[in-house]
């Protein structure tokens, strides 16, 4: 008999998402659904997925064990985000009603918008003023069914702004239930003070940042915007290779506004995760896919940003490169901490099918931060983190209603 202290019984349908590493090709379509379905697990991790009927032969409950009824519930992993940038100050509330007018992001930052606004406000926040905005951000995700997310800096643009963001996502990574990745984006924008002189910043990231970043041991991953008017894919090589010299381990915007080099710098350095790619074509996917790196999509931001395409998601899975989605959650127009809506941007956006999307979501996006061995399936061994959806799985693609009865974190019911 095998200790069990939380137990979700007789499931109307599981779905694992079973299997270690992305899945790719037909293998995204299997996200091994099984009806009338038990899982148990104890002190947070899965000990038991099986046969609702075996259950009770096999598991034993501790006296304070919680057993939740899992009839009339969908259940599946719980959600990873891979691309975010929750931790930042002020808000750009005013430029959505520009937006909406029509004004173009370009027309917006050269009135003093965009990046830029955010990281005035960022460099005026305290650390607290940081942690404090953040909290109910990660509280909605949680809401949303998100069990793990990674958090991005690139909102200082100075070191000591960048190195107090990534203290906010550590202690952020204390405060609430949400697992975080966190990840040093110090080449998100070229800093005003710097403008003009894109080198002279790309040696300040490289000789400065990247170095008492890794010291502080405050990030797994070094990121970079790779576009036109950015980050070079030079630069972009450049500064990905010098934080894998230090033990940050590269991943990358590539392709969002054109097809401008960021995949093949992706390829080029085997990052792990090439994010957007609105613009790759098939030779760049064929890249992608021999250097193994994962192509995260985040259709919510080409959504709201009025991009008017969305990645180029079945031509991507058809030739064989795993797909993972994520929020881009944002202050500037990633307005969704919700994965749900996600999911459903990518069926009816990018023709992805359901269960494409919910393993995107789940083990591929795990795989995206390379926590697949921990958790984004329902595994024996695995942490016990799931979603309970009342009703069929499609539940989760209708927007403006949430399906979520229930979100598990480490065996714990936390929603
Ligand atoms: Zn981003």
């Amino acid at each position: 008999m095998i200790d069990t202290d939380l137990l979700i019984a007789d499931a109307d349908v599981v779905a694992t998402c079973a299997g270690r590493g992305p899945q790719a090709g037909p293998a995204q379509g299997h996200a091994s659904l099984s009806e009338r379905t038990s899982i148990a697990s104890c002190r947070g991790r899965i000990v038991w997925v099986g046969a609702a009927r075996d259950a009770a032969a096999a598991l034993a409950l501790t006296p304070d064990a919680t057993v939740i009824d899992g009839r009339g519930l969908t259940v599946t992993p719980g959600f990873v985000d891979p691309h975010t940038h929750l931790v930042f100050g002020g808000d750009r509330r005013d430029e959505l009603q520009r937006r909406l007018a029509g004004a173009t992001y370009a027309e917006i930052a050269a009135g003093g918008g965009g990046i830029v606004k955010t990281v005035a406000a960022t460099r005026a926040a305290t650390e607290d003023a940081l942690v404090e905005a953040a909290l109910p951000r990660l509280a909605s995700m949680l809401a949303h069914g998100t069990t793990t997310a990674e958090v991005k800096s690139g909102y200082g643009l100075d070191l000591d702004t960048e190195l107090r963001q990534l203290q906010a996502i550590q202690r952020l990574a204390h405060l609430q239930p949400v697992s975080l990745s966190s990840t040093f984006m110090g080449a998100h924008e070229i800093p005003p003070e710097y403008r003009g002189r894109a080198e002279a910043y790309v040696d300040h990231v490289i000789d400065d940042m990247i170095p008492a970043v890794a010291e502080a041991r405050l990030a797994e991953w070094c990121d970079v915007f790779c576009e036109r008017g950015v980050f070079t894919p030079d630069q972009s090589v450049r500064i990905l290779e010098a934080g894998r010299a230090h033990g940050l381990m590269p991943r990358i915007h590539a392709d969002e506004l054109a097809l401008s080099g960021g995949s093949a710098v992706a390829a080029q350095v085997e990052a792990r995760s090439a994010d957007h790619l609105i613009y790759i074509d098939a030779p760049h996917a064929d890249r992608l896919r021999e250097a193994g790196v994962i192509a995260t999509l985040l259709p919510a931001a080409a959504f709201f940003l009025k991009l008017g395409q969305y990645a180029p998601a079945r031509m991507l899975i058809d030739r064989g490169v795993p797909v993972a989605l994520a929020t881009d959650l944002n202050p500037g127009g990633g307005f969704t901490p919700s994965m749900p809506f996600v999911m459903s941007l990518a069926c009816f956006g990018m023709h992805m099918t359901m269960e494409e999307a919910l393993v995107a979501s789940t083990i591929n996006a795990a795989a995206a931060l390379s926590v697949d061995d921990r958790c984004g399936s329902l595994e024996v061994g695995k942490v016990m983190d799931a979603v309970l959806i009342r009703g069929p799985l499609t539940e989760v693609l209708k927007v403006g209603t949430t399906p979520m009865a229930g979100v598990i974190k480490n065996g714990l019911r936390v929603c």
